[in-house]
């Protein structure tokens, strides 16, 4: 046990997540979406979404936006397995392109049970691109249409995501830690 303050290791920076947000805005821009209609997952995604918005409209799109709000963590690190909705779409998804954005494809959950809903209700087509992946998690199947980073098996924190209500602000993802490595980050918080 140690009583130091808790310090912030960067995985992924705020200039790669940049880039590779771009990346995958023109990958998106690809697959020609009609009529699209992001839907971004809150509270995670908030961040990533709001790049990836942009970027997409660089990329000649103009998508419009959505949000719903799931949860399946609560306040704890460890899934419950349930996905319940806290806050839903407004917007009908009958016939659009849908772009489902969250932060992390872990247990698939997630984004299973939101690409089901929006395809329940009439979605032509549910697009899905998740900052985030940790492979070898899945407890069902699905893959995301696009991913932003392959990440290790670890809890992150930052670019929107957070634990226990902190470190969402942070403009890059990293993990909490109380080691002593030298390319530790000293925590803002
Ligand atoms: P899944 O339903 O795929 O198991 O879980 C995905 C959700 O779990 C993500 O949208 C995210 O909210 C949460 N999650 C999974 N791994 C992490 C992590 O390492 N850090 C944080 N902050 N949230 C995570
Ligand atoms: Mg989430």
């Amino acid at each position: 046990m140690t009583n130091a303050p808790p310090r912030l290791r960067v995985l992924f920076d705020e200039a790669t997540i940049q880039r590779r947000v771009h990346e995958l805005a023109d990958a998106i821009a690809k697959a020609e979406p009609k009529d699209l209609l992001v839907v971004a997952v809150l509270k995670g995604s908030f961040m990533f979404a709001a790049d990836l918005i942009r970027a997409l409209h660089r990329a000649g799109l103009s998508p419009q936006v959505e949000f719903i709000h799931l949860s399946s963590y609560r306040a704890a690190t460890v899934s419950s397995g349930r996905v319940e909705i806290l806050r839903d779409v407004e917007s009908d998804v009958r016939g659009r392109d849908v772009l489902l954005i969250d932060d992390i494809l872990e247990s698939g959950r997630t984004l299973v049970f939101a690409k089901d809903l929006l395809m329940a209700r009439g979605a032509r087509r549910v697009l899905t691109a998740v900052l985030l992946e940790k492979p070898g998690k899945r407890a069902v199947t699905i893959d995301a249409d696009f991913v932003g980073f392959v990440c290790p098996d670890v809890f992150v924190v930052g670019y929107g995501m957070d634990v226990g209500h902190s470190y969402r602000q942070l403009p890059f993802v990293g993990v909490v830690t109380t080691d002593d490595e030298p390319d530790l980050f000293e925590a803002a918080s």
